[in-house]
């Protein structure tokens, strides 16, 4: 018999989680359904051998201490979820390899962060303390679109807050030239560029601010027992609430009124679930593959056409025979690149131009067992860099040699011998988050947040974006971008909009 809801999710990522436990709080019916047999997409683990390895996190941003809290801690208490989250003291360490290169290590706190920045650079503190000043002015003006559910009034926006307006129509190196920052404090202070993939003279000024201050105020913080931890934090938060979470059950159809409102969904079982309101976690390109096509505006395919996918990964996690003392890892980030200027290591990113090495033991000391620790390489590739006429029977000849390749490289940077302590070690590619999360071409960023489609412009255009009756999104693919944070305020900021409507409100 067909089943009924008041809220069916589709796909319990950080983005659905948080949807579905917003809604299931509220009191109403919900369904929150997983192709795969756990929650979390991205937010997850996974073991080899003795070690439990994360597959996606290096920092979450936006956390705050118990005492003060900042949005993604705020979520967590809201739902009453409990993470025992680790702080790093340090930001990063960023070698770049390069003639004009350096080795430095920024310590988290913005006044930390300034001085060493000054020391590094001298002359550049005027222009970094005016550039976080600048976020914070930002942050103030994301507090009242919020606080208009999205839909700030434009008169406000220039009158009250002009700089926003201003900084999110440029790129992160037009405002930092504009403050005076010389050419090597932006580059130091670009280094996160790689975590967005766009590079810094693309990328939205907005943006980048946001997640920088958000690490350098905060530092890293992660979960103790990697970010499965957070996933069923939030999974226990829906069931208490009374909401119902399938897994294995992956949803095949999106199903439609005659009218063009969304009914509901089809389960690969053949169940259709029927709801007053469904949230796709689920990337809007697949929803249209899933839907009677002519029920997709045509609008909204054409913005989809229109948009470029987001960055992917090639990652490497290695479980060491060694502690991390024995190796001599000292740093929980290490950025290397071979090029200062993030739009040189953007271009050569197939040379190996950037690439960031994790120690998860230097957050979390006993994140494995005694006398060893894990590694965890983050190499970025677009769509277009996968290799062409690749054959499944090279595939892992491929993928190895590229792991290969990049210990090597930092065996040689870094100055010590990784190759012979490996004990466990692990690949993964475009390919590997393709099939696990089902996004085209295994992107894990939703959508570049490049130019026009920034932050900015798809919060003001979303209300007109995305119109078909009953059907909602979040997550990495949604307005607010990539990065588990934001996946966590559109899921909570989705829901609350679908409570609303559901108790009768616009
Ligand atoms: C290697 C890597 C490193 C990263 N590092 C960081 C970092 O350091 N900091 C940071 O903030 N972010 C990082 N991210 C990005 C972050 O993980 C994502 O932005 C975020 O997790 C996206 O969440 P989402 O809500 O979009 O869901 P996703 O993680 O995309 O999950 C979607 C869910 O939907 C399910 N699903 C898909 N199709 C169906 C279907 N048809 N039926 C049912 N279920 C379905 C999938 O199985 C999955 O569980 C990283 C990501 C990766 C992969």
């Amino acid at each position: 018999m067909d089943k009924h809801y008041d809220v069916v999710v589709v796909g319990a990522g950080n983005g659905g989680l948080a949807a579905a436990a917003v809604t299931s709080q509220a009191g109403f019916k919900v369904l929150l359904l997983e192709k795969h047999n756990i929650p979390g997409g991205s937010a997850s683990s996974f073991k080899r051998g003795r070690f439990e390895f994360e597959p996606s996190l290096h920092e979450l941003c936006a956390v705050g201490k118990p005492d003060q809290l900042f949005d993604t801690g705020k979520l967590f208490k809201r739902f009453g979820a409990e993470v025992d989250f680790r702080y790093e003291d340090n930001t990063f360490r960023a070698i770049c390899t390069a003639e004009d290169g350096y080795d430095v290590r920024m310590r988290a706190g913005e006044d930390n962060f300034c001085d060493d920045l000054e020391a590094i650079v001298p002359g550049c503190r005027e222009s970094l303390k005016a550039w976080f000043e600048l976020e914070r002015g930002d942050q103030r003006t994301l507090d009242y679109i919020d606080s208009k559910n999205g839909k700030p009034n434009p008169l406000m926006m220039i009158l009250k807050h002009g700089n926003f307006m201003r900084d999110t129509s440029y790129t992160v190196e037009e405002v930092q030239k504009a403050l005076g920052m010389p050419e090597k404090a932006r580059n130091i202070l670009n280094t996160y560029w790689g975590y967005l993939g766009v590079p810094t003279d693309e990328l939205n000024s907005f943006h980048y601010m946001t997640m920088v201050a958000s690490y350098v105020r905060d530092g890293a913080v992660m979960p103790y027992k990697r970010s499965h931890e957070m996933s069923l934090a939030l999974e226990k938060a829906i069931t208490d609430n009374g909401g119902d979470v399938w897994y294995n059950s992956e949803v095949v159809k999106f199903l439609y009124n005659e009218d063009g409102s969304c009914a509901g969904v089809q389960l690969k079982s053949g169940e259709k679930i029927y709801a007053k309101e469904i949230i796709s976690n689920v990337i809007p390109n697949n929803v249209y593959a899933m839907s009677d096509i002519k029920y997709v505006p045509e609008k909204e395919l054409r913005l989809a056409n229109s948009r470029t996918l987001g960055l992917s990964f090639v990652t490497v996690y290695l479980g060491m025979d060694c502690s991390k003392e024995e190796l001599g890892v000292e740093d929980y980030t290490t950025f290397i690149s071979k090029y200062a200027n993030p739009r040189e290591c953007y271009n050569h990113r197939n040379e190996g131009a950037y690439y960031v090495v994790n120690c998860h033991n230097v957050a979390i000391p006993d994140a494995s067992p005694e006398g060893t620790c894990m590694l965890f390489y983050t190499i970025p590739m677009m769509e277009e860099d996968f290799p062409k006429d690749l054959k499944p029977e090279e595939y892992k000849k491929w993928k190895n040699s590229v792991a290969k390749r990049f210990i090597e490289d930092s065996e040689k940077v870094l100055g010590i011998d990784i190759t012979s302590h490996i004990e466990e070690i692990e690949v993964a590619t475009p390919v590997t988050f393709a099939r696990y999360l089902g996004t085209p071409a295994g992107e894990i960023y939703g959508y570049q947040m490049a130019g026009w489609d920034s932050i900015l412009p798809r919060i003001m255009a979303a209300p007109t974006d995305f119109t078909v009756k009953n059907l909602s999104y979040c997550g990495g693919h949604a307005e607010r971008g990539d990065g588990y944070s934001c996946a966590y305020m559109t899921g909570m900021l989705t829901g609350d909009a679908v409570v609303r409507r559901l108790k009768g409100g616009k």
